[in-house]
């Protein structure tokens, strides 16, 4: 081990929050490759960088942890990283990284950590914050106490981190002595046990082995054969103790050194956890607490609508200039239609709605980083036990009202798989970013634009009901699952607080950039390809139709006396209805009819479920086909859009609102259905997933309609 090889590889350890992520990042210049770690859906990060001339560093960014004794398959990632023989064979060193504002809580770990064979520098992280509350710490007593070599480093202002780098060759090279305690773990009546699953996993750390021992339904399965597994519940059986109660007192007995240590060789001018304590006492209040929370969310829906109102309009507008300019200076001739009637409208439908987007995320992150979303796992953890799922799940479904799929992925950390079942399971209800564009249009054909008692927006807040509706079915659906899953494994909650810091706004202006962009190119490249096809279904057929059904119409608008315009319009739509896109949507207009929506609307629902955002540049290309004499802002044209037939509004109140259930409610994102795929490793739940929330869709846009007509 002290032989200094060219490569060297560093795992990063650490609780939850602790920095190591922003860690990883600095020391590895944002250059690594991200994969998983071997067996489970959990994200792994892998960077190289050097130091000096001859060492290059394989550096490992492992999920956040509180203990070695893991409770979810994510946190037993630690564990198999120490145990797994290829990787176990080249960890040289471990990085610990600790919130140098909140010590007594972050050595629990390390303190396990201790009992493996390895060399440990211990990152003292958040210096800068640490300053700023007066915190100092006597780092050499690290050494002589633990046998651990510890640096002060801010993994944001980057000081430190030189001397961090040098530390981290210094101690693979010269390992310092380890200064272990048994006495924490040690009982001698487990040493049969012990020592047989040393032997037949195949290696030499007793503490490792317990640990195994303890955890093997979350460890051993990738390590022993069935038989060897079997043995060992077996010895453990025999031992007749419980696992639990002894970590228990290992902890305690841990923390009877910690405390002390921390005690004595960290001063601290004043307590910061003083203000958060006091901002606590108020914002995690049993009554104030959930009524402050309600106050924020409103608050963020207003913003999403009142603020955004006048970029979008911009947005529209500019959309309806660049046409207008296009049309003009380009060659007449369809390749310029395709690109003013099908690129440029879908590009409108999704670039009008990234105001509204870019506010939703921003209010996310910002909630994030400031520490208030941890509270809200804590306070709404019992409420969200009854409805089968746990504090944790909220956090989920709220990020799942910007996208399902990072949501959906979030809910790895969810240590229940029941209650992680369902949370995914029923977020894709929590209304996403891309029905956004949808509500706003349609709820502006119902709902007027305007302020009540002079400060709430009339429009923000039926889009806040949209929202309601949304998640009240979430909840319903996860309340009927939690009684028709029979499964019970005892999950509990165990969170660390963090202290409430202010926001580093350019790590949020990044996050938020990156969401957004994420959601442009995602969104926009869909949108892109189906704007296209879609135009030129919508403008061609079967060979000759067309140009049959323009003389048919021009003669009988003659013989009817209509004008110039009023022909153009007649004729224009009688060629979409005799289009292929046209013949598809009247395929499926007798399915779609009782829910009171036409063959045109039917082309939009269908493309819709390629992506929701879909919708309004289906909209926009068909009724831009239609009407294509009229420069008007897209929602203009959909306000205005009349059924021939009929002659009424063809979004009236009752088709409109019927279309909002549909879309609160419908399984429409093939993305959201993959990732459930491959979270659940098979695709009944998918499946039933498409199925429960299209036929919810289809039933209660089927009620509204029937009720409002
Ligand atoms: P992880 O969960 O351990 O990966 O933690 P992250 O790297 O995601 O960091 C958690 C939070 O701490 C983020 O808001 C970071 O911006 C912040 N943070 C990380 N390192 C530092 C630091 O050195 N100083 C300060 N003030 N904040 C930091
Ligand atoms: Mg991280």
């Amino acid at each position: 081990m002290s032989k200094l090889r060219n490569t060297l590889n560093v795992a990063i350890v650490g609780n939850p929050n602790s920095g190591k992520t922003t860690l990883f990042n600095i020391l590895t210049g944002l250059h690594f490759k991200t994969g998983n770690f071997p067996g489970v859906t959990v994200d792994k990060k892998i960077g190289k960088f050097s130091i000096g001339k001859d060492v290059t560093i394989r550096l490992i960014d492992l999920p956040g942890t509180y203990s070695l004794h893991p409770n979810s398959p994510e946190e037993a990632v630690n564990l198999n990283y120490f145990i797994g023989k290829e990787e176990r064979d080249s960890a040289d060193v471990i990085l610990y990284v600790a919130d140098s504002t909140a010590l007594d809580k972050q050595l629990l770990l390390l303190h396990q950590l201790l009992e493996l064979e390895l060399p440990i520098v211990l990152a003292l992280n958040m210096s800068d914050t640490a300053k700023k509350y007066g915190v100092q710490i006597d780092i050499n007593n690290f050494e002589s106490t633990f046998g651990i070599r510890a640096v002060a480093v801010s993994a944001r202002t980057g000081e430190g981190i030189e001397t961090l780098k040098n530390t981290i060759v210094t101690v693979a090279t010269h390992p310092t002595d380890r200064i272990k305690d048994h006495t924490s773990w040690y009982k001698p009546e487990l040493e049969p046990l012990i020592e047989e699953v040393k032997r037949r996993v195949g290696i030499e750390n007793s503490y490792l082995a317990l640990l195994i021992a303890e955890h093997n339904n979350y460890v051993l399965n990738q390590w022993l054969k069935e038989e060897d597994r079997n043995s060992i519940r077996l010895l453990l059986a025999e031992a007749g103790y419980r696992p639990l109660s002894r970590q228990i007192e290992e902890t305690m007995n841990r923390f009877k050194i910690i405390e002390p240590f921390v005690e004595q060789h960290v001063k601290q001018k004043f307590d910061h956890l003083d203000i958060t304590g006091k901002m606590d006492s108020f914002l995690t209040h049993r009554f104030f607490g959930p009524v402050i929370f309600l106050i924020i969310t409103f608050i963020m829906f207003q913003a999403v609508f009142s603020l955004a109102a006048i970029p979008m309009e911009w947005i529209d507008k500019g959309f309806v200039q660049i046409g207008f300019y296009l049309e003009q200076v380009l060659p007449e001739g369809n390749i310029t239609k395709l690109f003013t009637e099908g690129i440029l409208a879908g590009i409108n439908g999704v670039l009008m709605f990234v105001p509204q987007i870019g506010i939703m995320f921003f209010f996310i992150v910002l909630l994030e980083e400031s520490g208030y979303m941890a509270r809200v796992v804590f306070m709404f953890d019992r409420v969200m036990r009854i409805f089968g799922m746990n504090g944790r799940s909220l956090v989920s479904l709220i990020s799942s009202s910007a996208c399902a799929i990072p949501a959906i992925l979030s809910t790895r950390t969810i240590k229940n798989r029941k209650q992680r079942l369902i949370t995914l399971f029923v977020a894709p209800f929590i209304s996403c970013s891309a029905r956004i564009p949808v509500y706003t249009m349609l709820l502006a054909l119902v709902v007027p634009n305007v302020y009540i008692w002079k400060f709430i927006h009339l429009q923000g807040l039926a889009f806040f009901g949209l929202y309601i509706i949304g998640a009240g079915m979430a909840l319903f659906i996860a309340f009927l699952m939690k009684w028709l899953i029979k499964k019970e494994e005892r999950g509990y909650l165990m969170i660390q607080l963090p202290s409430y810091r202010m926001p580093h706004w350019r790590s949020v202006a990044n996050e938020v950039k990156d969401k957004v962009s994420s959601f442009i190119w995602t969104a926009g490249r869909i949108i892109l390809v189906i704007s296209v096809l879609l135009w030129l279904a919508a403008n061609t057929s079967t060979s000759g139709t067309l140009k049959g059904v323009e003389r048919k119409y021009t003669t009988i608008a003659h013989q009817q006396g209509l004008d110039a315009k009023a022909t153009q319009i007649l004729v224009a739509s009688k060629k979409l209805e005799h289009s292929f896109a046209g013949k598809f949507g009247k395929g499926i207009e007798p399915i779609i009819r009782p829910l009171g929506y036409d063959w045109k609307i039917g082309i939009a629902l269908l493309t819709s479920f390629a992506a929701r955002e879909v919708f309004v540049g289906t909209l926009s290309t068909i009724y831009s086909v239609e009407d294509e004499s009229q420069h008007k802002g897209l929602r203009k044209k959909i306000q205005e859009a009349i059924d021939i037939k009929t002659g009424q509004k063809i979004f009236n109140r009752a088709t409109t609102l019927s279309l909002l259930v549909f879309y609160i409610l419908a399984m429409q994102c093939m993305s959201t259905l993959a990732v459930v795929k491959k979270e659940t490793q098979t695709w009944i739940w998918p499946i039933i997933q498409f199925v429960v929330m299209t036929g919810l869709a289809y039933f209660f846009a089927w009620i509204t309609y029937s009720f409002f007509k």
